[in-house]
């Protein structure tokens, strides 16, 4: 008999119906097309454009777009399982459709939950009647640009991307860097900041731009460590015109919904969980000698081999059930306990699936780590998350250090 990896979500039977639907959906694809074709996309450094054609055929690209506009109408906590199982069996393919879910699930559900004015409302309905048709009906698949290299994708200063309003929309002007999915996206959603004087965050917008616009530039060279396949180059706008309907969420509302819903930027975890669960499965199958393309040797009666694969069990549910708490936990407004948990969350399962990786290649040994098997990718790929603004692993913990000491309003006399 050989080894039956476990459910991404722990116990399946607390699941709705269709969310075990999706996810076994998306494990089916993930088994039998994304897992085979992985190491071409890391070796190559080139965008995995079959995985997107399985992923629009099942209908995964509108997995977030609400029902009434023809999607899945997935909520966070089905979505961030899905992205998971993904991940488990492609890190770039989960790491890119997560850029792609968030323009859908940001207009989505999370707008939904924020206040608009009756205006802003109706406003909204028209301009993502039009991004939810092309991303159910064309197939279109949209990235993510946020990272400019400065402190904006911290969250700590405007972003130096502007958009200068003008009769029917806007001109945008700007760059970004580590735009996962240029060159591959057919829209580029688009943090900037409304040029108004005296802008502040609070003028942050978030536009979509479609790629063949007049103006726009991808350029620099794409050769890194891990997520290969992501080809996260640079992006310029010169000059670029989009109209009205561009806008993803209303003038002002990217604000609302960082400070009031900060689960939005908790969706690139699912990846790094799903790694993590795959590291643990290579290891498994590798002391049992079921790799396939291995010889079938066994090195599971080493006592050694037991506790090491013990410890990596512990490391995964302790990841796992962080991962839970916090895909049943997101929602607009959470409490102060919420939001140090949603960071303590992050932080694990971004730290924990690069370590559960080292930890499986030290178990399993040196022929583990040939580029034939998947688990340097896995290694490669997992060291990728604690690197991810606005939520690093590094402002994890600062976030969290200053929540846990200081009450909301609090600070420190200044000793001169
Ligand atoms: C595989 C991959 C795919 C990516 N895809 C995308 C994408 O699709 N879209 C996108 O927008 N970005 C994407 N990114 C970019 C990513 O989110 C980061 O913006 C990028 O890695 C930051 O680069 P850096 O570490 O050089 O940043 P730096 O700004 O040099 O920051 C270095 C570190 O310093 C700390 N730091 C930064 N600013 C501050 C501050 N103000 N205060 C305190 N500490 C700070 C943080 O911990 C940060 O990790 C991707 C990155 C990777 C690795």
């Amino acid at each position: 008999m050989a080894y039956v990896p476990s459910h991404i979500a722990g116990n399946a039977r607390w699941l709705t119906d269709k969310q075990r639907e999706l996810i076994e959906r998306a494990s089916v694809l993930g088994r039998e097309k994304f897992a085979p074709r992985a190491a071409k996309f890391d070796r190559e450094a080139v965008f995995p454009f079959e995985n997107y054609a399985d992923l629009r055929e099942a209908g995964l690209l509108g997995v977030c777009v609400p029902e009434a506009y023809g999607g899945l109408g997935c909520d966070f906590a089905t979505y961030v399982m899905i992205a998971a199982e993904i991940g488990r069996h492609c890190g770039t393919t989960a790491l890119t459709w997560n850029m792609h879910v968030s323009s859908s699930m940001w207009s989505g559900f999370i707008a939904d939950s924020l206040e608009m004015t009756p205006q802003q409302r109706a406003d909204h309905e028209r301009c993502r009647a039009v991004h939810y048709e092309r991303i159910v009906q064309q197939g279109k698949v949209y990235a993510q640009s946020f990272s400019e290299g400065g402190s904006a994708a911290a969250g700590k200063a405007p972003w130096g991307t502007v958009a200068r309003k003008v009769d029917g929309g806007y001109v945008v002007n700007g760059k970004k860097i580590f735009a996962s999915l240029a060159g591959a996206a057919d829209v580029y959603g688009v943090l900037c900041t409304l040029d108004v004087p005296g802008a502040t965050q609070r003028d942050s917008m978030y536009l979509s731009i479609p790629a063949d616009s007049p103006g726009i530039r991808v350029y620099g060279d794409w050769d890194p460590l891990g997520m290969r396949g992501t080809v996260s180059r640079n992006l310029e706008f010169k000059e670029v015109f989009v109209g009205d309907e561009a806008r993803m969420m209303p003038e002002g509302l990217y604000f609302q919904a960082a400070v009031r819903y900060p689960h939005m930027f908790a969706t690139l975890s699912p990846t790094y969980m799903g790694l993590a669960q795959a590291a643990y499965d290579f290891t498994v199958q590798y002391l049992r000698g079921e790799v396939p393309g291995m010889p079938p040797v066994m090195r599971r009666m080493y006592p050694t081999k037991q506790v090491a694969v013990a410890e990596m069990r512990v490391k995964l549910e302790q990841t796992r059930a962080l991962f839970l708490q916090n895909a049943r936990d997101a929602q607009v407004d959470p409490d102060r306990d919420t939001r140090m948990r949603l960071y303590a969350a992050h932080y694990t399962i971004m730290e924990n699936a690069n370590d559960l990786a080292r930890l499986a290649i030290r178990t399993c040994g040196g022929q583990s780590m040939l580029k034939s098997l998947p688990l340097e990718r896995i290694y490669r790929d997992s060291r990728c998350g604690a690197l991810m603004l606005p939520w690093t692993a590094e402002l994890c913990i600062d976030r969290l250090g200053r929540e846990c000491l200081y009450e909301p309003g609090e600070k420190d006399e200044v000793i001169e």
